[in-house]
């Protein structure tokens, strides 16, 4: 090929034209690049809007939340460790956190319009999913469980107004959009959060959420904190809510316990600050242990059925074993297993924290109170004297009461093995598909299950619960009674 005036093209002016082609190929690309670009980001915005509009309150909710009066905090009980939600109706979860905010002043003290704070809580309210035990029920109590430590358990002396606001909105919002599974599942099904955030990520997300809640129309309730505060504030609800995560906790909390070894008496460095915060949010996040223990039994089931849930998901979906705390095949562990969850995290917990701030000492001992509950039912599975399901584990054992005392001669004789009559036969055999069930056999019903616990633990008079005390073997005797029956 020649040039226009005769001469022919020289390898320089090939090269020269390969890469000016390549270059301008590279300018096309790069255009093309940016306006997908700037399409996907208008694309994301638009789904952020329409995400926002839906995520967040209505207005006539707003409205009505707005007017409505607040009950006392007394009424709610508020003030109390023993404070439960179960009979609240949600309109009045959503009371009883607006008298939190009142209660603590942080209405007036950050300017918080009134509706803006109605709106972000029910949107708040909104985000959670109805999963068993990880919901907007368990928020509240958990915030409730911060209020209580702050007011009746006197920490608030050492927080400022602006990090109580911030450990109150944390508490409020820790699980936001919690899809009833845990951090190892999203590792192991490779979910976009996974991808997303390596380590703690579900916790992650919901920071993220509370963060997408401010950040909608009339829900920001620190809209009138400075720009100062408002760095501030967020960073104690980023770092609480991050704490959360239990691996956290474990990572945290020797230096913790070292402090408080040292005689720490100032927790106002930022440092230590964040360290005291983070633990109290684990001790705000496992309360239900320390609650009065019928609800603490009712609270268990709970977070089982929900556990229960993820492992029947990793058997159908990864088929994979769950861990024997998500394995419904392995429910009889239950109550060792909550009292090895008592020992390991919450009573080395609340012990250090009512040494050292003695206030919140109910804490303590409502916990100690029901690793008694729990390793008499643990005993008791592992004598084969009971079973946990999800049809009993709400009746705690004490409940099995009988209104047919004469079961009780019917299991002495079975004991004694003497003078088994036809009825007695009868009953035996029972219980001895009972003692297959225990070896995960599920041959029994629940009404024939029912009796035979009640004929167990009948004790309707005095004498009746000697004679059946007296049927609980020691240790050794154990054996005895499980090849007898
Ligand atoms: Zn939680």
């Amino acid at each position: 090929m020649q040039q226009d005036n005769g001469t022919s093209f020289t390898d320089s002016d090939v090269s020269i034209f390969e890469a000016f082609a390549i270059f301008c190929g590279l300018g096309i690309h790069n255009t093309q690049m940016y306006e997908s670009a700037c399409k996907l980001m208008a694309k994301q915005k638009v789904a952020l809007e329409c995400l926002s509009y839906h995520a967040t309150a209505s207005n006539d909710d707003t409205l009505r939340l707005t007017s409505e009066p607040i009950p006392s905090a007394e009424s709610y009980n508020l003030y109390s460790f023993t404070f439960i939600d179960f009979d609240l109706t949600d309109e009045d979860t959503c009371r009883a956190t607006i008298r939190m905010f009142k209660q603590c002043d942080l209405i007036q003290k950050f300017h918080i319009p009134y509706e803006v704070l109605c709106r972000w809580i029910l949107s708040v309210k909104k985000n959670y999913r109805p999963v068993k035990y990880h919901n907007w029920r368990h928020a509240l109590n958990v915030a409730q469980t911060m209020f209580a430590m702050l007011k009746t358990g006197k920490m608030e002396q050492f927080m400022t107004d602006l990090e109580i606001l911030g450990l109150l909105v944390a508490c409020l919002c820790h699980d936001l959009d919690h899809r009833g599974t845990n951090n190892a599942f999203q590792m192991k099904t490779e979910s976009p959060l996974a991808i997303l955030y390596s380590t703690s990520t579900m916790e992650h997300h919901h920071f993220d959420q509370c963060v997408m809640i401010l950040n909608s129309d009339s829900n920001n309730i620190f809209q009138n904190l400075s720009m100062e505060d408002y760095r501030k504030v967020m960073k104690v609800v980023e770092s609480a809510i991050l704490s959360t995560d239990l691996a956290v906790y474990f990572k945290k909390k020797n230096k913790f316990m070292e402090l408080i070894d040292e005689g720490e008496f100032d927790w106002q460095s930022e440092e230590k600050k964040e360290l005291l915060c983070g633990m109290m949010m684990t001790a705000c996040d496992v309360s239900a242990i320390a609650k009065p223990w019928e609800v603490q039994h009712r609270v268990a089931k709970l977070v089982a059925d929900e556990f229960f849930d993820q492992g029947d998901l990793e058997r159908l979906q990864l088929n994979q074993q769950p861990v024997a705390m998500m394995d419904r095949e392995r429910k009889d562990e239950l109550p060792q297993m909550q009292v090895g969850f008592i020992d390991v995290i919450c009573l080395p917990l609340y012990k250090v924290l009512s040494d050292t701030f003695p206030w919140i000492m109910p804490l303590y001992e409502g916990t100690m109170e029901n690793k008694k509950h729990w390793q008499d039912l643990a005993e008791k599975v592992e004598m084969g004297l009971t079973w946990i399901d999800r049809d009993t584990i709400d009746e705690p054992v004490e409940e099995f009461v009988s209104y047919e005392p004469k079961d009780i001669e019917f299991t002495v004789t079975t004991l004694n093995c003497a003078h088994v009559d036809r009825k007695e036969a009868a009953e035996k055999s029972t219980l001895g598909r009972f003692a297959s069930l225990r070896k995960g056999g599920r041959t029994l019903t629940k009404g024939v299950r029912h009796r035979i616990s009640r004929s167990l633990y009948a004790r309707s008079t005095p004498e009746d619960a000697a004679k059946s005390k007296a049927l609980i073997p020691d240790r050794k005797s154990r054996n005895k009674l499980c090849l007898l029956i």
